[in-house]
Parts: C-alpha cells; structure tokens; sequence
C-alpha cells in the first residue's frame, strides 16, 4: 500500500472535503487554509513533483487545469485567484505527491505569495 497521504485520500482511506473529481483529477480543501477559498488539485496518478514530469505524464497537468479553471467557476472566483506548486523541499513541498495550490477569496496583490 502507498504511503502517500494525497494517494490516501484520492483512494478514500483518509478523509477528506472533496470539491471535484473525475477520471484523473481529486480536488479537496486544504487542511491548513491560506486563503477563504484553499483547494488542492491533484492528479490521481502519483508523480512526486513537477521536476518529475515528461512528455509521457504530462497530461496529467492539462487535466489539472482544465479542473482548476471549473472549480474556480463552482468557488465564485471571478474576480481572480492564484495557482501555486511547489516543487522540492527547498520550494517548501511537504507532500511528495504533485499538487496544485488554488487559492483566492482575498486580495492577493502583486508579492509572490
Ligand atoms: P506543499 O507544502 O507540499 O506544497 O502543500 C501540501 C499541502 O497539503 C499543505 O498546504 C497542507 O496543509 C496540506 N495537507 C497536508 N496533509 C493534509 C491532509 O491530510 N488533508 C488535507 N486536506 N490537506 C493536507
Ligand atoms: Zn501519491
């Protein structure tokens, strides 16, 4: 069995706020909310981080985005929000499983975070 917490909850073994799902994408809400809106949007195949992906599962990001910009929608963002990834411990990854911040509800400004 994976120990990956995000294949966990993807699989239903961990609980979770599921905000959207299909063939390839979960989304569900952060457990550490940054922003009123905080939704993580992640692929249902493990790849650990975007310096992991090719050409051969690069699909997998389409298809994040393609729920990212839905849910974005079902969320009531329509005034913006801000997409996010880290990539490796450095960049502050803590769950080896990629992912993709979705964050809004706020005034971002122009800093990076
Ligand atoms: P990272 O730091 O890797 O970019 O982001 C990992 C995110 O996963 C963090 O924002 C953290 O709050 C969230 N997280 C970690 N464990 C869980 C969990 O068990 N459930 C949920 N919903 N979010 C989690
Ligand atoms: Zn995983």
């Amino acid at each position: 069995m994976s120990e990956c917490i995000f294949c966990k909850i993807i699989a239903g073994e961990i609980p979770s706020q599921k905000v959207y799902e299909n063939e390839y994408v979960y989304a569900f809400r952060d457990i550490s909310p940054q922003a009123p809106v905080h939704i993580l949007v992640v692929p249902k195949e493990h790849v650990e981080s975007v310096a992991n992906l090719s050409a051969e599962n690069s699909y997998m990001v389409a298809k994040c985005f393609e729920a990212i910009a839905e849910v974005a929608k079902s969320e009531g963002l329509v005034e913006g929000f801000r997409v996010i990834t880290n990539s490796g411990k450095a960049a502050g990854q803590t769950v080896f499983h990629l992912h993709f911040h979705l964050l809004g509800g706020k005034i971002m400004g122009e800093s990076l975070i």
